[in-house]
This record gives structure tokens, sequence and C-alpha cells, in this order.
């Protein structure tokens, strides 16, 4: 990749422009895009075609949903018929750095080395620390470079070894943190036994720390305890396409990185869905190397298309809001069993719930059917509360509620049951 020219040069002055000059600028190099892809990825060549549709075809952003959804499926299926990546590598092996394997299996050779979703020039003349694991997943790597892209000097730990990442972090003075909530929390707790004043001792300023459900306690502990800043954590980034999305220093969802374009769409049709309506994310990464044009990654979310706090323009992923298979379509909106854990976890009354979609006439049902663990006290106000709560995670109203004798719902069935019949 060294002697090539970069086609699709990173440039960070989008993340503020407003939204239509960006768009403006994006489609102008999504052109260049699929014609590229078009003539050096015959696996790309071979989908247009299928799909009777030419390159000139793609003018610009609002095209893009004219091109079927490349699943992870086809992705298998492609790299069997055409190893090893499916006729997708637009660039001679010998320009490749590295290749990694994910579930399926699936090959994904590496290639964008560049700062991506993070903010650009934060650690210049710093040094970070990072645990992701480097071998076989793209973790470790991936992050490494994201960090030199900011600026950083990185200490390439990798996992395990606490007393050594101790030292370490002590002797370089390291400034950033990347890695899980709970390996940091082990390591200030050995350079406690070791004797150390963590907050004296050490430099550490910055925390970039995610991976685990629940680490929220100890990010609030981090900040208060210690005076590390925690940015956010929330990346999102997967092998096959690299970063996607990534929290600003405002902490207020994960901003979609200018290298790619990023469509909440229909997963069954494949459309390009409004802003505030939950659906597939679907990438298209500006890569020379291996444009997986219109990756549908299955994981569904929302964006967010307000200016955020910290000045960016971007569009922004409030988080991932769990597989598209498992959720069920309701009157057009996505509800997924995650969304509905969140919204019952609020109500300690309810021990166990169901939901059941039916459609009776031409309208989409929705029941949740409760047991209570503790009789709410005022069953009136409680029950209004239940149904903002659901109807702002979930953006549809359930239409009936019901309250069962105890040990009615069986207790690891399914949370969401859908017996429409077409
Ligand atoms: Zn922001």
């Amino acid at each position: 990749m060294a002697e090539n020219a970069d086609l699709f040069p990173h440039d960070g002055s989008l993340e503020r422009l407003p939204a239509a000059e960006r768009d403006r600028k994006m489609s102008v190099k999504l052109q260049r895009l699929v014609s590229y892809a078009y003539n050096k990825a015959p696996g790309f060549k071979q989908r247009l075609d299928g799909a009777g549709i030419k390159p000139d075809d793609i003018k610009g952003l609002s095209d893009l949903q004219r091109i079927p959804v490349l699943r992870k499926d086809d992705l298998i299926r492609l790299q069997k018929e055409m190893p090893p990546f499916g006729g997708y590598l637009a660039v001679p092996l010998s320009e490749i750095d590295h290749i990694y394997q994910s579930p399926g299996p699936i090959y994904d050779p590496q290639r964008r080395l560049r700062a991506g979703a993070f903010p650009a020039d934060i650690g210049k003349g710093q040094v970070a620390i990072n645990t992701w694991s480097y071998h076989i997943t793209p973790a470790g790597l991936l992050i490494d470079r994201m960090l030199n892209g900011m600026g950083f000097t990185v200490f390439p730990a990798g996992t395990g070894n606490t007393e050594l990442q101790v030292q370490v972090m002590r002797d370089l003075k390291v400034s950033f943190f990347v890695g899980t909530p709970s390996f940091l929390a082990a390591i200030i707790k050995k350079a406690e036994e070791m004797g150390y004043d963590f907050k004296k001792d050490f430099n550490l300023k910055f925390a970039q720390v995610a991976g685990e459900m629940g680490g929220e306690p100890l990010r609030k502990m981090f900040t208060e305890k210690y005076g590390i800043i925690c940015m956010g954590g929330d990346n999102y980034l997967t092998a096959d396409i690299g970063p996607i999305a990534g929290s600003c220093e405002a902490n207020a969802g994960m901003h979609v990185n200018t290298d790619v374009i990023v469509e909440i769409v229909d997963p069954t049709t494949g459309n390009t869905l409004p802003p505030g309506e939950v659906g597939e994310i679907v990438v298209t990464p500006f890569d020379q190397v291996y444009p997986l044009i219109r990756f549908g990654t299955g994981d569904l979310s929302t964006l967010v298309t307000e200016t955020c706090a910290c000045g960016r323009t971007t569009p922004r992923l409030p988080k991932i809001m769990g597989r598209s298979g498992d959720a069920v379509r309701v009157r057009a909106m996505f509800v997924h069993p995650r969304q509905t854990d969140e919204v019952i976890s609020k109500f300690a009354e309810i021990g166990c719930y169901q939901i059941t979609v039916t459609r009776p006439a031409d309208r989409d049902e929705m029941l949740l059917q409760v047991e209570f663990a503790t009789e709410p006290v005022d069953r009136g106000s409680w029950e209004e509360s239940l149904r903002k709560e659901f109807q702002n995670a979930c953006k549809v109203r359930f239409d009936s509620l019901e309250v069962l004798a105890a040990g009615s719902i069986p207790p690891d069935g399914k949370r969401i049951i859908d017996k429409r019949v077409y």
C-alpha cells in the first residue's frame, strides 16, 4: 500500500462541515469508489452486474441504496467460491500487511491505517498503553494504529501480566490506557498492593475502557477516585470493516467516522431508513484495498443527526441495540429484546415479562405480560410511567398490559414472541 497513492484520503475537516456540504463531498467520493471497485474487484462487479446497475447510475449518497446489501453469509460463500477474499480484494496480495480471521470463517485483509473515529492529535508527545490482544483477532493492532493516528507513542502491552503493566505505566509516565475496565481496576489494585499511591505516583489522565457489560460503575470510580477521564469507551468496529464510529470528548454517542458511509436500513428490503428509526447498520468504507460496499453488519442502531456538544456535525450512533436477527418489527419499528430488557429493568416491581405480537386485523398489536415481584404502590401512575419509558426506548407503544400470576411466564423463555401469520 505504501507505494500506492491514497485514492480516498482522510479529510478531518469533514467532521465539522454542515451536513449538506459534507454529503456533497461524500457523494463525489462515492462515485469514485464505485467505479474504482467495479474495475478492480471482480466480486463487486458481479454484484452490480447481477443487480443490473452500472457504476454511472450511482451519482450520490441517495443512490447507494440501489446496490444490494452484502451480507456476512454472502461473504462466507463468496470467499469459498473465490478464495481467499471473495473477489473483493482490489490490490495485489503483496500490498496487504496482515490477514485476520473472524468466525465464519471469514478472512479479513488489514488495510486502513488511519486514526479513524478518534479525535486526532490529542496524544502528541505522550505514551499510551494498549492492553488489547495483538494475536489472531484485529483489536490490538487496529487500536494500536488508531492510537498512532491520535499522535500517541504506543506501548503494545497486550493482555495479562499485571505487575509488568504497573511498572511500564510508572516508568513511561503513561497518560492513556486502552483496554477493559476490569483490567484497569486490576492494575490499580496491584499498584496499590505494591505500595504506590495511584493518583500521585502515576500519570494516567485518560482511559478508553470498553468490551465488557456493566463497566459503568468502574468508569465512575476511575473518574471520582483517581481523576481519570474516561473517553466513552464506546467504539464501534468490526473485523471486516475496521473502525466505524467512536465516542468523542462529549460522550454523547459514537460519531460516524468520515472514512465510511453508514446507513440505517430495513433489513428485509435493504432500503435506507430516516434518522431516528431503528434498523440494520450498513457500512460502505472508502477503502481502496478491500471495498466492501454496503456491507450489512447485522447490528441494529439508529442515527442521530443533530450537531453534537463537541461541535462535530457527523451523525452519531447512540449505541448498538443488538443483532437484527433477534428483533421483531412492529408497526414499522424494530423492537429488540435488549431494548425491552432495558425498559423493564427500570421497574423493580416486574419479576419477568413477555411480549406477544399478533395481527388480528391489519394492524400489529403488542401485548405486554408481566409478573410482579412486588405490587406497585400506585398502579395507575406506575403503568403510565411504564408506557412512557417503553415508548421512549422502542418508539412504539404496547397496546395492552396484563399482569399474570407468578410462575406463568417461563423464566428462560423468549421475551418477544411473534405470532403473526401473513
Ligand atoms: Zn461529539
